[in-house]
């Protein structure tokens, strides 16, 4: 009897523990696509969605795309076949899921957009993301500082390299970062040697660092024979290392040749590293544990009728309607605070960076 009585609690205990994950994904599943696992962030992007959503009781299909956009559009396809109660999207093009999200809309499946806005069409319900003006405004603002403006006299030259024209957020962080230095260009304190300005001359397609590497190599060798190159506006970390590459190519952080102050974005483990060697000068970080959380609390809302929180009801045009966001602080990093900011938060153990 007594065997057959902790049999039975052995089978009703089982009972429970497979009843637990079952329970849990009574929820639904919430397709999360991601661009490219090429970038760190991306994939901490996508680790932060699956364990915040799997501890509120979803199931998650991940998906990265390796940046190319027909196989993003058949995964999302994927997803709304397979029936995803929410779809998260981190697009690669933002104009091309016009068709798919028409699906999604139909089948009634909410829609976020991650990090980069959808554009181009009605069925987006909810952006999540940085205050992508700000991320520009402040990798400026670090470029400003490091050159000693406004009291320096200068002038000082500045070339200027933009984010992918297919991504939203490309355009933000520019002219975020224009709003800070087009005062010192006009008054003639910055030069812009090249006369390459505005997105459709330095835009970088795919954020490829190979691109922005040949595009340093170009300027250099066009404009800069006899003179110097003081900065360089780089959006993004995997940019910034290609343009730094181009520019010790040439000699640039060696004998008395200073690096120019290099700017960037995510703060990538290796830009980490390259900061801290004093190449780098600056990253902006934006902490993806956080978005995660944002955009979770967005999918339970959604799901269960709650008012979504947003913070922003007026700056994401989509081209077809204000799209709702809730905007999170970029914060910018430099070799003065990375350990309180990185180190600190808990996102990076101290020993992965030095
Ligand atoms: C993101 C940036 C990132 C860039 C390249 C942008 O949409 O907001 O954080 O550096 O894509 O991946």
């Amino acid at each position: 009897m007594k065997l057959i009585k902790t049999t039975l609690s052995a089978i009703a205990l089982g009972a429970v523990v497979l009843a637990g994950p079952a329970f849990a994904q009574g929820k639904g599943t919430v397709g999360i696509a991601m661009p490219t696992k090429s970038s760190a962030r991306w994939i901490a992007d996508g680790d932060n969605m699956v364990k915040v959503l799997k501890e509120r009781g979803y199931t998650t299909d991940l998906q990265y795309a390796e940046d190319d956009i027909p196989n993003q559009l058949s995964q999302i396809e994927n997803m709304v076949t397979k029936g995803a109660k929410v779809l998260v999207i981190a697009s690669i093009d933002g104009t091309t899921l016009s068709d798919v999200l028409k699906q999604a809309k139909d089948k009634g499946i909410k829609v976020i957009a991650y990090d980069r806005l959808i554009r181009d069409t009605p069925n987006v319900d909810y952006y999540a993301t940085f205050d992508n003006f700000q991320v520009g405004v402040l990798q400026a603002q670090s470029i400003v500082k490091a050159l000693g403006l406004p009291e320096a006299k200068g002038p000082f030259n500045i070339e200027l390299f933009g984010g992918s024209p297919d991504d939203n957020n490309a355009y933000f962080f520019y002219d975020g970062a224009m709003s800070v230095l087009k005062p010192y260009i006009d008054s003639g304190k910055l030069k812009v040697q090249s006369g390459q300005m505005g997105m459709d001359k330095v835009s970088t397609l795919r954020w490829d660092g190979a691109t922005a590497q040949a595009r340093m190599d170009n300027l250099l060798s066009a404009y800069y024979t006899n003179k110097r190159v003081d900065a360089v506006l780089s959006p993004y970390d995997g940019l910034s290392i290609g343009i730094l590459s181009s520019l010790k190519g040439v000699g640039y952080g060696s004998g008395d040749m200073k690096m120019p102050v290099v700017s960037g974005q995510d703060a990538e483990v290796p830009s980490m590293k390259s900061i801290l060697a004093g190449e780098q000068y600056s990253t902006i970080f934006k902490d993806t544990r956080d978005l995660a959380k944002v955009t979770a609390d967005m999918v339970d809302a959604s799901l269960s009728g709650k008012e979504v929180t947003v913070n922003d009801t007026k700056t994401y045009n989509n081209g077809v309607k204000v799209v709702p966001s809730y905007l999170l602080k970029p914060v910018v990093v430099d070799k003065s605070n990375w350990e309180a900011v990185l180190v600190g938060s808990g996102y990076y153990k101290k020993d992965q960076i030095n």
